[in-house]
């Protein structure tokens, strides 16, 4: 990594041309928010904005394989930058789903998608939740196409990870029963990433493999998909929360506020 092609960079959202917009040093994380710094890699890693839909990305991971982000970034230090990773946040956000659907129905099948260890799924199965977990990274082995589908997708943390936005759109198309809802919390740019300013964000951070970083615009796009059968309504709870949704299943329609317990 480190060196950057500068030409024919295509926006993997909207596929207009875009533009590099700047760059940060590998090892920048999202600890710098917390006051914690780490040495400077000397690896230069380039995003890119589309100034059209404002997504923003590091056109060098989308080529990347499953073994090389591994061995590039989740490896035995990304405890060091994600410390809730593995545990604290799993367990969170099982709790906040418990919360958010009490009752769910036990006909609702549940897949989390970028699942990490799984463990939200296992806890969410201890309380009788029909759920799974898929990890691209991790299941790549496994076909998408014979996974089935699923009524509640939830991808936490996992958009902004992802080297292939279509990709990704593609893989919750598939997976996602007709009447079914994904979802999702990223972080949002709106505010925080600025056409003719430097990169400042916190959330841009590649030591995190924070790769894709969206707009509120860059996520209608994709909601729409390309062709009209693909088109889903896109709903931002908050900066931090969403759902995609063809028509909001009748279990979920009480939901009025999900960032409140999605974290
Ligand atoms: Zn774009």
């Amino acid at each position: 990594m480190g060196n950057m092609e500068t030409e024919n960079l295509i926006c993997p959202v909207c596929f207009g041309e875009c533009s590099l917009f700047d760059v940060v040093d590998f090892n920048k994380s999202c600890q710098e928010i917390n006051g914690k710094y780490f040495h400077l890699s000397g690896v230069p890693i380039y995003y890119a904005r589309c100034a059209a839909c404002g997504f923003c990305f590091a056109p060098e991971f989308s080529t990347l394989s499953p073994e090389e982000f591994r061995a590039w970034i989740y490896n035995d230090e990304y405890i060091l930058v994600d410390p809730g990773y593995v545990e604290a946040r799993p367990r969170e956000n099982a709790a906040g789903l418990l919360s958010l659907f009490p009752h769910l129905p036990p006909s609702v099948k549940h897949l989390d998608y970028g699942s990490g260890n799984g463990l939200l799924a296992n806890l969410l199965r201890e309380s009788n939740w029909n759920s799974v977990s898929y990890d691209p990274l991790l299941d790549k082995d496994v076909s998408v196409e014979r996974l089935g589908k699923y009524d509640l997708i939830t991808a936490i943390e996992v958009f902004e990870h992802v080297p292939d936005v279509q990709k990704l759109m593609s893989d919750l198309r598939l997976l996602l029963s007709p009447d079914g809802l994904v979802l999702f919390s990223t972080l949002l740019s709106d505010g925080n990433i600025h056409a003719n300013q430097r990169l400042a964000w916190w959330y841009a951070s590649p030591r995190n493999g924070h790769i894709s970083l969206f707009s509120k615009k860059s996520l209608e796009i994709l909601a729409k998909g390309q062709t009209p059968n693909a088109r889903w309504n896109f709903t931002s709870f908050s900066e931090d929360a969403h759902a995609f949704y063809t028509s909001v299943p009748s279990w979920a329609k009480y939901i009025k506020r999900p960032d409140a317990a999605v974290t």
